[in-house]
């Protein structure tokens, strides 16, 4: 059986996995993102970790099936190629496929994007067992999913679609980077928790540990809120649950339009844990069509970090 390579490419860590066909993880390492001079070192980078690697484990190029990547910006699927990835300072267009099947020997490659293939890896070998419908919200400094339908990842007539974030849960709430207002972004990413938590206490008279740090100016983040939430602070507890309304009306209208087996809820601001899910459950519940209500299940995910290698991988065995 041939090995696969995932490459989940980020704005501060490169991580790569060789994995079975089946996506066990052998071997997984990570560089840092060398994001200086318009990123013009990190695909060299990338390759030349690639072949220390491979001369460290004494794998030769054709072990591999294929090396599958995850990247920020706009993927190019069809031609390899990577444009916009701002957080990578890459504005021009990258040819990414073309430059590493060129420097690591002809071992062909797949590329998606990165929010896309955390799906992939959820879907597969974590909450989403591997089946044919599921839809991963991934809550972290913003808000990103993936859509797979009937087995395949839905990629929409641009490529933008599963932009999960901007589903618009408060027309008439905050204003999103995208220009709109009261996208689920802002309200149910690690700094939209932060904002909800903020504007709340504005309004809260009685006695609460949470409003008092707010008062004090002191450095607030969702685990705060999540914690002061669980101990039973009483401004932390409205608001996660104006947090588990939005993020469970926008779980009730992904069900309604997909009806996957599984949502899967990943990222940062999900280490809340049971407490969250339990939250964004009730509200599922209450706004989800009657048959979705028991036919899609909402789960934390599993894989953590290795959501985005091991979906990676799963672009090359796709390919068959
Ligand atoms: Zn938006």
């Amino acid at each position: 059986m041939k090995k696969l390579l995932g490459i989940d490419l980020g704005g501060t860590t490169v991580k790569f996995a060789i994995m079975t066909e089946d996506g066990e993880i052998q071997q997984k390492w990570s560089i840092g993102t060398d994001i200086r001079n318009d990123g013009k070192q990190i695909v060299p980078q990338i390759i030349e970790s690639i072949n220390h690697h491979l001369e460290l484990y004494g794998l030769s190029a054709d072990t591999f099936l294929g090396i599958g990547m995850g990247s920020p910006g706009t993927v190019d699927r069809e031609n390899g190629t990577v444009i916009g990835a701002y957080n990578l300072n890459w504005s021009t267009l990258i040819p990414v496929r073309q430059m590493i099947e060129a420097g690591t020997g002809g071992i062909p490659l797949y590329i998606d994007n990165d929010a896309n293939v955390a799906a992939l890896g959820e879907g597969w070998k974590g909450a989403g067992e591997n089946g044919k419908d599921v839809v991963f919200v991934t809550l972290g400094t913003g808000v990103g999913g993936g859509i797979i339908a009937e087995e395949n990842l839905l990629h929409g007539n641009v490529g933008a679609a599963g932009e999960i974030g901007h589903m618009i849960v408060e027309p008439e709430g905050y204003l999103c980077t995208c220009g709109n207002h009261g996208c689920l972004e802002t309200v149910a990413s690690a700094t939209g928790v932060v904002r909800l938590a903020r504007d709340l206490s504005e309004e809260y008279a009685g006695d609460s540990e949470l409003k008092g740090l707010i008062d004090d100016g002191q450095e607030l983040t969702a685990k705060t809120i999540f914690d002061q939430a669980k101990a039973g602070d009483p401004l932390a507890v409205i608001v996660a649950d104006k947090f588990f309304f939005y993020l469970g009306l926008a779980c009730a209208n992904i069900g309604n339009l997909l009806n996957p087996e599984t949502i899967v809820i990943g990222g940062g601001v999900s280490a809340a844990g049971d407490m969250l899910l339990e939250g964004v459950e009730k509200y599922f519940q209450q706004f989800a069509f009657p048959s979705i209500r028991t036919s899609t299940k909402l789960k934390l995910a599993q894989l953590g970090n290795d959501a985005g290698v091991i979906g990676a991988g799963s672009l090359v065995t796709r390919q068959k």
